[in-house]
């Protein structure tokens, strides 16, 4: 489902360059419950967002569902985007002006769902995570674990196969970083959604099935899965 080989990352630092990730090789198949971890500046929002689309490699190819991911044109990226990938982050990036009801729609809009369609997909949603009485509320009438628990909604409303998702928990006390976690593992045993995850939590890992540990941009070796 993903694959990159031999991926590098890098900016422009006066008249050379910085390295922020230097021959990532790495596969994700679906299904799988990924935890992304590593010290503070060691690349992992980067490469979380490369994974999610968000990003370019500067070197290196990136396969996304097989497809070549730097050779497809910028609407067709969008597209997969769009069709495959739920975004969820630390600050939940919620639209203040929204209430949680349309903010969970947004990404239905996106892919020109019919109304009727959008309505029955945003009350599954907001029943299954048990926020109906939210719905009518806004972002800022919420606590952090519930803004939480909209971000994941709508990353998940459009029924994309992977989740990025960089450091959910960060902001929230550990009673609601387990109810998101707990969602997560839900969402990917019961959904078959595959999860990639950056934390620095050794819990939150705990809850995934594999861990890719990144230091100074390099990926280290992973340990051989218990047999
Ligand atoms: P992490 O998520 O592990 O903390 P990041 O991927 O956010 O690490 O950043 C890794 C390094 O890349 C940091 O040193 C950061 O300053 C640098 N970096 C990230 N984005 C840019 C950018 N747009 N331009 C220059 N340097 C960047
Ligand atoms: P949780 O621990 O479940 O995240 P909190 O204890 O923080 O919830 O909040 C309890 C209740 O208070 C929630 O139902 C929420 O709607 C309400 N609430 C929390 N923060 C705010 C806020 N800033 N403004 C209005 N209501 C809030």
């Amino acid at each position: 489902m993903i694959q990159l080989s031999n991926v590098a990352k890098y900016y422009p630092a006066g008249f050379g360059r910085t390295y922020v990730l230097r021959n990532i090789n790495l596969t994700i198949n679906e299904g799988e419950f990924v935890s992304i971890m590593g010290p503070s500046g060691s690349g992992k929002s980067t490469l979380l967002h490369i994974l999610g689309l968000l990003e370019e490699p500067s070197e290196g190819e990136y396969r996304f569902l097989d497809q070549p991911v730097q050779k497809l044109s910028e609407k067709r990226r969008t597209e997969l985007h769009r069709s495959h990938i739920g975004f969820v982050f630390q600050a939940y990036h919620l639209i203040d002006e929204l209430t949680v009801y349309e903010n969970i729609e947004t990404p239905l809009l996106y892919k020109g769902m019919s109304g009727n369609e959008r309505k029955s997909r945003v009350a599954d949603v907001l029943d299954r995570f048990n926020i109906v009485a939210k719905k009518d509320l806004f972002p800022s009438q919420l606590s952090g674990g519930q803004q939480q628990l909209v971000g994941v909604a709508r990353a998940i409303v459009a029924q994309p196969k992977v989740i990025f998702a960089d450091e959910p928990t960060g902001n929230l006390h550990s009673a609601q970083a387990i109810e998101i976690m707990e969602l997560f593992r839900e969402l990917n045993q019961k959904d078959g959604v595959t999860i990639v995850q950056v934390t620095h939590s050794e819990a939150n890992a705990e809850y995934g099935s594999r861990i890719v540990r990144l230091k100074d941009g390099w990926l280290e070796p992973e340990a051989a899965p218990a047999v």
